[in-house]
């Protein structure tokens, strides 16, 4: 097969499969390409040990998009609270949904959940053909756009292709596009627990001295933790029994939600800070995190991505409206100038405040936990804190405000 697209997306993720579907609302013939095609059902237990906290400002795309019905129907789980200990200083805060106007402040949701309502969607939209599995194998670009080979011989043009595959992205190397990072030498590990005492529908977190240890609340009651350790500690508390498990997990969450009642299937993930040194190629856009990782402490990587997502898709209809070419290269400055700065400030936030709170010294001790209290009890920082970390913010795409870009 030689098919031609306007749009090729690489990577049906969150991420990939969000922009397929923004320009398939837009009438844009798009082909999604993934190495594996997504589970769209699936028992009722286990529950998925990957999960995200998104934020209002996703869900209100996710709305636009139509994939939120689907995504409820599999259970969302809204927080209202969210309180945060520095277990070295003292330091507390506390955001609320009753100090703004909505219900919650955000949902904690399965990562297969929101994928798999993304592919339902999909599968509605008639300019969108869904292809796996389909692995790039060879890219080359010309004047016209871009040519992709799979590793099955197939071939594939289009005017222009988003890379959404992830943060290895091979699309990224293909394109020459090189990294700029760190490994932080921390693993983030996951696991759904039972607790003694209720979660509140509030997300808590005690930043230790190797990491912060959240936990994520769930519709049916447990929580889904989210535990930063150092490298070495978590390769050991994995392979530690589960009674001996919850053990240290209660110690570390010094007794925020009683005893530790069982614990399910863990793993961990290596953590690292990591930008792709720029957003776009000839013909070629990087998106999620294929053009940026950040540290999870406050679960922004799913929901910067989707900003991505919803970026480019408006961009790219924008042009189309206007009649010019997508294969043109100011589409592509425009998305990297709406997006890279955004996101390096979302990265470097993450980063200081994982050094900050990984720094043991009495005085930044003092000063943090002084810094925490000065932020819980003054109503404007607090305001600005809460509606950055619902993703509410001036200049978002027209999608994370809840406004089709189609
Ligand atoms: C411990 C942990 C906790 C986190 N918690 C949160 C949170 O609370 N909130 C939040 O917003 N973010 C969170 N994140 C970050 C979030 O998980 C990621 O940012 C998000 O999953 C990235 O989505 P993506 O679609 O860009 O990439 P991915 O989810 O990696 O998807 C990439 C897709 O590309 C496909 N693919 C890969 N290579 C190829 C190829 N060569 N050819 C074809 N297809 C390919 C894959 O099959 C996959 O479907 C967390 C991350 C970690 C590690």
């Amino acid at each position: 097969m030689n098919e031609r697209f306007e749009v090729i997306v690489v990577g049906g993720g969150m991420v990939g499969a969000a922009v397929a579907c923004a320009l398939g609302h837009g009438g844009v013939r798009v082909a999604l390409l993934d190495k594996a095609e997504p589970a769209r059902q699936w028992p009722p237990v286990p529950l998925d040990i990957r999960v995200s906290a998104l934020t209002r400002a996703s869900r209100l795309m996710l709305e636009q998009l139509g994939a939120w019905p689907g995504m409820a129907r599999r259970d969302v789980s809204a927080y209202r609270e969210m309180r945060v200990f520095d277990a070295r200083g003292g330091g507390e805060l506390h955001f609320d949904c009753a100090d703004t106007e909505y219900n919650e402040l955000g949902h904690i949701v399965e990562n297969r959940v929101t994928v798999a309502a993304l592919w339902d969607v999909l599968s509605t939209l008639d300019s969108v053909v869904c292809i796996t599995p389909a692995k790039v194998a060879e890219m080359e670009t010309d004047a016209e756009g871009v040519r992709l080979r799979l590793d099955n011989g197939q071939i594939f043009a289009a005017d222009l292709v988003i890379a959404a595959d992830g943060h290895d992205s091979a699309l990224r190397a293909l394109a020459g596009i090189g990294v700029t990072g760190w490994d932080y030498g921390q693993h983030g590990l996951v696991a759904t627990v039972s607790t003694e005492l209720s979660h509140r529908a509030t997300a808590w977190q005690r930043f230790l001295d190797e990491g912060p240890l959240a936990f994520l609340p769930l519709a049916n009651g447990q929580c889904s933790i989210v535990w930063t350790l150092r490298s070495d500690t978590a390769k050991v508390y994995l392979a530690l029994s589960d009674a001996d498990f919850l053990a240290v997990l209660e110690q570390a969450s010094a007794g925020l939600l009683g005893d530790m009642l069982a614990v399910g299937p863990r793993a961990a993930f290596p953590l690292r800070f990591q930008y792709a040194n720029g957003y776009t190629a000839e013909h070629l856009a990087l998106v999620g995190d294929a053009a940026h990782v950040m540290h999870p402490l406050a679960g922004q990587g799913a929901n910067a991505g989707l900003l991505d997502a919803a970026a480019i898709a408006e961009i790219i209809l924008e042009t189309r409206r206007e009649q010019r070419s997508l294969a043109g290269c100011s589409l592509l400055r425009r998305y990297e100038r709406w997006r890279k700065g955004d996101n390096l400030i979302m990265m470097g936030s993450m980063d200081v405040l994982n050094r900050t709170f990984g720094i043991q010294s009495a005085e930044l001790t003092g000063l943090r936990s002084a810094g925490m209290r000065v932020i819980n009890h003054t109503e404007l920082l607090k305001s600005y804190f809460n509606r950055y970390a619902m993703g509410l913010r001036d200049d978002l795409p027209s999608l994370a405000k809840g406004k089709p870009c189609w």
